[in-house]
């Protein structure tokens, strides 16, 4: 009978439809796969960056105090030299200016040990600073490495839903005849990638327009296959057709 027939396809078309529109959600779940794994990888090497910043910060600061604790030395030498000139000095003036170049080289040598309390303080921030960077970056590593691996496992098995879905697909493609093929394609490309549409309470589900009621009562005498006047992609009435019969019984 014409009415079984046209049902039947509808069914096959509409379950075509169910495994198309599965498979397409787990291709755009796939394809943003790397980037999401990228993107974490991005995090965790901006993270590292961030850690190798504050190893130079302090780096600089230990190359700063040592430089100043060598100038320190120098200094206090030059005061010790500037002493002993003090006994081998002949005249009151040449005393009196060795007693001065003393004063100066202390006053000198009080600025590098304040700049040298104070680089080690900095210091000792910053190295307290650079531990708990370094520990934060072992917690991220591990939480992003986590992260990774969940998001490979979960591709993993999207990947082979869509293999499943893939046979599946196969075999109900192959009990379409070939005009019922062609018709299909036709409509996917119409449709732009989504062929068949369920119509329920007279509304076409993938436009959301309202079928014209003429049309809405040739859908469900299921007499011919029927277009959506508007989205032009094939439809059928959900209330009539259960796509997931064809797709588990198969
Ligand atoms: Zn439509």
């Amino acid at each position: 009978m014409m009415t079984t027939s046209i049902k039947e396809s509808l069914a096959i078309l509409a379950a075509l439809q169910r495994i198309d529109t599965q498979r397409a959600s787990i291709e755009k779940f796939l394809s943003g796969v790397s980037e999401r794994v990228d993107s974490l990888g991005r995090q965790l090497v901006s993270f590292e960056a961030q850690v190798d910043d504050g190893l130079r910060h302090l780096e600089d600061l230990r190359k700063q105090y040592r430089r100043d604790e060598s100038e320190l030395k120098t200094i206090e030498s030059s005061v010790l030299k500037s002493e002993q000139k003090l006994h081998a000095v002949k005249t009151n003036k040449e005393y009196q200016s060795t007693l001065k170049e003393i004063d100066d080289l202390k006053l000198k040598a009080s600025i590098v040990q304040d700049q040298m309390l104070t680089a080690l303080e900095a210091i000792e921030a910053a190295e307290k600073q650079v531990a708990v960077l370094k520990a934060d970056l072992v917690d991220m590593q591990k939480e992003i490495e986590e992260n990774q691996a969940s998001i490979r496992a979960e591709a993993d098995s999207h990947r082979s839903v869509f293999d499943a879905l893939d046979e599946r697909r196969h075999t109900v493609w192959a009990s379409l005849d070939a005009k019922m093929q062609k018709i299909y394609n036709r409509a996917l490309q119409q449709g732009h990638g989504v062929a068949v549409a369920a119509v329920v309470d007279g509304v076409c589900q993938v436009c959301r327009m309202n079928l014209p009621p003429q049309a809405y009562i040739e859908l469900m005498r299921m007499n011919s296959l029927e277009m959506c006047p508007v989205c032009q992609r094939l439809i059928y009435p959900a209330a009539m057709i259960d796509p997931t019969e064809i797709i588990e019984d198969d």
